[in-house]
């Protein structure tokens, strides 16, 4: 892997949620632009298949870790790509960024203000299948144990990880 370039406003470090992560180098205002997720166009059904290799993989310990984003039904970008630093950025259940596509770029930016040094999150927006595959431990208020978007995690935790524990 070549080494990521310099950002203006981010850094890659030691995480303490996952591996490494990315971090604010300089304050962040609510609603900034920050970095671009770049990375190679491939199909739906390219990117399941990169996805398990990277699962399978020693150091893919979660499918939270194959850097596949989802841009729609049936395309996607494979962030794995030298030079990508938001592959870098963790998912959180509460994080300080959102991740969003604009002419089908993916860019992620800030929800909040976000001091230097802090580190940047944003929901990975997985589905309940992916999620199950994909551990969480954030530690925000309110993690259900999985990487699972926002809209999922009342009811998988209402009715879904009962029948798990109970099993
Ligand atoms: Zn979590």
């Amino acid at each position: 892997m070549s080494k990521a370039p310099a950002h203006p406003l981010v850094y890659k470090a030691k995480s303490a949620l996952h591996g490494n992560g990315l971090f604010a180098q300089v304050p962040i205002k609510k609603g900034q632009k920050i970095i671009q997720y770049i990375g190679k166009p491939v199909s739906s059904e390219e990117s399941v298949r990169i996805t398990d290799r990277r699962y399978k993989s020693a150091e893919a310990k979660n499918r939270a870790y194959a850097f596949i984003y989802q841009i729609s039904k049936d395309y996607c970008i494979d962030g794995n790509v030298p030079g990508n630093l938001a592959k870098y950025i963790n998912h959180s259940c509460d994080p300080n960024c959102e991740s969003y596509t604009y002419r089908r770029e993916v860019w992620i930016r800030s929800l909040r203000a976000i001091r230097p040094g802090e580190e940047l999150t944003f929901d990975y927006g997985f589905d309940p299948i992916e999620g199950m595959a994909s551990p969480c431990s954030c530690g925000a208020k309110g993690c259900i144990g999985y990487v699972m978007a926002k809209a999922y995690r009342a009811y998988f935790k209402k009715h879904i990880k009962p029948l798990m524990e109970s099993s």
